[in-house]
């Protein structure tokens, strides 16, 4: 039998239509656009994508984006008080600094020296603490986020069900672990976290309802690894070289795709599972965070 694909872009064109009736509603009420500003510090080529992408969703949407390109080599005081003048301007409600930075640049600091109201991608200690106290006012990251509407809006149940999740970063693995986890009818899941020094792993990920991977190692979860009917999300981005393609590779997930479609009940395809969700997420978190700074609406 062959796993129903969980289409990730059809989902991601769900809930930006949503977000472009709400972008339309909020720009008719105050009177300006939501307003994203993108931080990106040297040339990572896969920053440039992902930058270019979310900008360009911003345009389509309505929402006004600026992105500001520093050079790697920048000290990490500019950076620093780039953000803090991002943090004052009234037109922008949303900061994203891409990771990864240089490495003379401390991630954290820059993380927290956005206003946890800006801090639109949930990088922010007082948002993951929002996270942990289930309180809905702070912003959950957007992967995470969209893990949690693909399966919400595929129809797949979470409460009860056990997840495993391969992978606890800071963007990824923990928050979606709370995410799953936290009360309410979009959770409620048992919760499984998995890492480099987890011992018997594919006997943790065989017991999985739901198996998310998120480590970054191309085709990692075999087939073996997987029970019977299970659902599978792959947030995986790996780049494979590849002469073939004209950008030089192709991407991969972290998932035996052609090995687990056989076995799995649901699987999200890389590309077009989680990454659209992801941009698809930062345009909502956007405007929530516009709609609470402009006091609802
Ligand atoms: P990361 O910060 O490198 O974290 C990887 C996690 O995987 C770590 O917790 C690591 O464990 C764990 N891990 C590594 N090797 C493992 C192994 N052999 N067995 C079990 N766990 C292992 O990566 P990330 O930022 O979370 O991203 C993960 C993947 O998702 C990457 O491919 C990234 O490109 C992709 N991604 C996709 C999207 C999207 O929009 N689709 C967004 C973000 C990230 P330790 O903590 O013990 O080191």
């Amino acid at each position: 039998m062959s796993a129903r694909i969980l289409d990730g872009k059809l989902i991601a064109e769900q809930v930006l239509a949503e977000c472009q009736d709400g972008v339309k509603v909020f720009r008719e009420k105050h009177g300006l656009p939501p307003g994203l500003a993108f931080v990106r510090v040297g040339d990572d080529p896969a920053s440039i994508v992902y930058v270019g992408a979310k900008a360009k969703m911003c345009e389509r949407l309505g929402i006004q984006s600026q992105t500001f390109v520093l050079p790697a080599d920048i000290p990490e005081e500019q950076v620093l008080e780039l953000v803090g003048s991002l943090n004052q301007q009234k037109t922008i409600h949303g900061i994203l600094v891409q990771s990864p930075m240089a490495p003379s640049i401390r991630e954290d600091a820059v993380f927290e020296a956005i206003d946890p109201m800006k801090d639109v991608d949930g990088i922010h200690p007082a948002n993951l603490g929002k996270l942990v106290a289930d309180n809905a006012t702070g912003f959950a990251a957007c992967t995470p986020a969209g893990v949690q509407q693909i399966l919400v809006r595929s129809g797949i149940e979470i409460a009860g069900r056990r997840v495993v999740v391969l992978g606890r970063s800071r963007l990824v693995g923990k928050p979606l672990a709370l995410l799953l986890l936290n009360k309410g009818g979009q959770a409620d899941a048992t919760v499984t976290v998995c890492h480099s020094r987890t011992r018997n792993l594919a006997e943790v990920t065989r017991q999985a309802d739901i198996l998310i991977a998120a480590i970054g190692k191309a085709r990692f979860v075999t087939a073996e690894m997987v029970r019977e009917g299970a659902v599978v999300i792959d947030v995986g981005i790996n780049r494979i070289p590849d002469p073939s393609k004209k950008a030089g590779h192709h991407l991969e997930g972290d998932v035996d795709f052609g090995a687990v479609v056989q076995k799995a009940a649901a699987i999200t395809p890389v590309p077009g599972g989680v990454g659209p969700m992801t941009i698809a997420m930062l345009m909502v978190n956007t405007l929530k965070a516009a709609c609470l700074q402009m006091g609802k609406g």
